[in-house]
């Protein structure tokens, strides 16, 4: 008989055997470093619901690979048992690019906050979604820059009262999920740490979508941001499939993600599958690491 080892691994005790793979829990999935945010912060809620979709998605600890930037959320991948790489601020989806057309056979998954994602990263943001890179990118937004101790950032709302806008901020807020969906990204959802069930879907989903998936979590910063709370988002986030709505619909996507008062819309926004991912784009690039391995070096 086959023999589960608790590495993920199995022996083979018959001769023709094909080894089976061995379920990974989210309990295997634990890192060896256990998380420094405050607690309560909704980044505990993005990591739990990134574990349980692993594990139900059945993939093994070196078939995942995290990617992150800097921030509060950036520290993710260290508490997660898969590979992973902590990066430069803003840049984790250029790396993550690079480690996409390389190896197929990993799944990446980028983490990392609003400030490093829409304003220091916007530029690979809008870049990695017209190439439609097949990454899935989580955002913990909690509009606000938290590692730094509370300053606006891209997503913080106008008026909002900040360490860096003490009479409020005159700008106008990033709104992901419309930029997102006309910047070519082929899966965008918003989801809310409030709702596990439902952002662990949402994120299996994106991990299963050839292409950029994004999801955009609402996961508030407990310690910084005392507007956008985690009673703020109970009371007005409204799941868009008890909406009717339907994810092929570009102009009911573009309409509903830009809904923003008594009703917050998260779920699933808009999903294209007819556009190939960049590496299927040409001959090379698909074929990753066999390529180099082929001879060239
Ligand atoms: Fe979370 Fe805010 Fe604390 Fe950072 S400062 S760990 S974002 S609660």
């Amino acid at each position: 008989m086959d023999t589960v080892l608790e590495t993920g691994a199995t022996t083979r005790g018959q001769a023709g055997l094909k080894p089976e793979r061995a379920k990974v829990t989210v309990k295997d999935l634990k890192g060896r470093v256990d998380p420094d945010w405050c607690p309560g912060c909704g980044d505990f809620g993005v990591l739990a619901a990134l574990k349980q979709a692993i594990a139900e998605l059945g993939f093994q600890p070196h078939e995942v690979m995290t990617i992150s930037g800097i921030g509060c959320s950036s520290n993710l991948p260290g508490y997660l048992n898969t590979y992973g790489m902590h990066t430069l601020h803003g840049r984790a989806l250029a790396v993550a690019t690079g480690a996409q057309l390389a190896n197929h056979d990993l799944k990446i998954v980028v983490t990392g906050g609003d400030g490093d994602g829409y304003g220091i990263g916007g530029n690979h943001f809008l870049h990695t979604m017209r190439r439609n890179v097949d990454l899935t990118y989580v955002v913990m937004n909690n509009q606000i820059y938290g590692l730094t101790t509370g300053q606006l950032s891209p997503t913080s709302a106008k008026g909002m009262n900040t360490k860096s806008t003490p009479f409020g901020s005159v700008e106008n807020p990033v709104n992901p999920i419309p930029l997102a969906i006309a910047a070519g990204a082929t899966y965008v959802a918003r989801g809310f740490t409030g709702q596990q069930k439902h952002l662990v879907e949402l994120i299996k989903g994106g991990v299963q979508h050839r292409g950029f998936a994004l999801i955009d979590t609402f996961s508030p910063c407990v310690t910084y941001n005392h507007d956008n709370t985690h009673e703020f988002f109970k009371q007005r986030t409204r799941k868009l499939e008890e909406m009717g709505h339907d994810p092929t619909d570009f102009h009911g996507a573009m309409e509903k993600g830009r809904l923003w008062g008594d009703v917050i819309p998260i779920g699933l926004f808009w999903r294209r599958e007819d556009l190939p991912a960049l590496d299927q784009l040409e001959p090379v690039l698909g074929e990753g690491t066999r390529h180099s391995s082929a001879g060239r070096c």
